[in-house]
């Protein structure tokens, strides 16, 4: 089951500190979060499209929700990073036993603003 991490309780918060670890900066910089109703929003949408099978790697049933976004770029080249191109914005589910990550594009789930918004 997915869970947000609204839903994930104490417990489930464990989980996700152990998750992020590696991603607070030392010097106390602390990443832009998604707020609870982003969350809810991305949890509610990927249930409707039924993203609800057990991790693809170890079979386990319990995910977290990544606490941002991931930007992928396309890169035309497979030498060098290109900075500023093409990207694919997604959201990161993460098993909460093995730790495999599945990305869901913003884009087919509806949840990129459309331009005249922005
Ligand atoms: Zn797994």
């Amino acid at each position: 089951m997915l869970r947000s991490q609204a839903e994930l309780g104490n417990e489930g918060k464990k989980d996700r500190e152990e998750v992020h670890g590696s991603f607070d900066d030392p010097e106390g910089f602390e990443m832009e979060k998604l707020t609870e109703s982003e969350k809810q929003r991305i949890v509610s949408v990927l249930r409707e499209r039924h993203a609800n099978l057990p991790c693809p790697r170890c079979g386990n049933n319990n995910f977290t929700l990544l606490d941002g976004y991931f930007n992928q770029t396309i890169q035309k080249e497979f030498k060098g990073i290109v900075i500023g191109g093409p990207s694919v914005p997604s959201v990161v589910i993460v098993c909460n036993r093995c730790g495999f990550l599945s990305q869901h594009a913003l884009g087919v789930l509806g949840l990129l603003p459309n331009e005249e918004e922005k």
